[in-house]
């Protein structure tokens, strides 16, 4: 897990290419030949800054997972191809995949909650004696908190992920030092000055960046 943080390349990507679909076709997450660009979206700042919002901390980590999830299941992202981010066959969902995960145990949390707030009579009861043992939900309730938080939070952090958003640019970490450098390499080739970084950052400044995703 640390050495999987610390490799994350941290990729500076500029917006406009997302929206023009002018990256290299390299995809994103593993640097194979792409097949499709998907998420045009993210080239959108204001898109981008919901989720980067320091106010809305966790939520705005989940409303990133909704967003992709929103995407997927609206399947009209193929208006305007080859806008978007270059995924090969076997990252195409990668996103997705966890979207689900993130959304659908989300809701199961809350469902769960509602459900055992409507039915199970020791939620009720006040001051320090527990008289009436919690019921079925809420022994589930309490074991699908344990299981999902934890979850949600690695899942999160090792995925390939949207960290930054500065000025023209979206940082993306997580993503493939091969697709950094053919990024570089067009840049070269059109004589644009390099955007791309892959600058491996310090376990310790990982360890601040993370810190700063959820208590900054
Ligand atoms: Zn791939």
């Amino acid at each position: 897990m640390l050495q999987q943080l610390a490799d994350m390349a941290q990729i500076l990507i500029n917006r406009d290419q997302i929206v023009k679909g002018t990256l290299p076709h390299v995809c994103v997450r593993c640097g194979e030949v792409a097949v499709t660009n998907r998420f045009p979206g993210l080239g959108n700042p204001s898109t981008a800054s919901w989720f980067l919002s320091a106010r809305l901390r966790v939520f705005g980590m989940l409303l990133f997972w909704a967003y992709i999830l929103k995407i997927a299941l609206s399947g009209n992202e193929s208006e305007a191809p080859p806008a978007g981010l270059p995924l090969c066959g076997r990252h195409r969902n990668y996103w997705p995949r966890r979207a689900w995960f993130m959304v659908v145990g989300f809701l199961g949390l809350i469902g769960l909650w509602a459900l055992s707030y409507a039915t199970d009579p020791s939620v009720h009861e006040t001051g320090h004696r527990i008289t009436k043992a919690p019921n079925f939900v809420s022994v589930l309730l309490v074991i699908w908190l344990f299981i999902y938080l934890p979850e949600f939070l690695i899942v999160h952090l090792s995925s390939m992920r949207l960290t930054g958003n500065e000025g023209k640019k979206i940082i993306l970490s997580g993503g493939s030092q091969k697709f950094t450098a053919a990024l570089r390499a067009a840049e070269q080739q059109d004589g644009l000055s390099p955007t791309a970084t892959d600058d491996k950052l310090t376990i310790k400044q990982q360890f601040k960046r993370v810190a700063g995703d959820y208590f900054g």
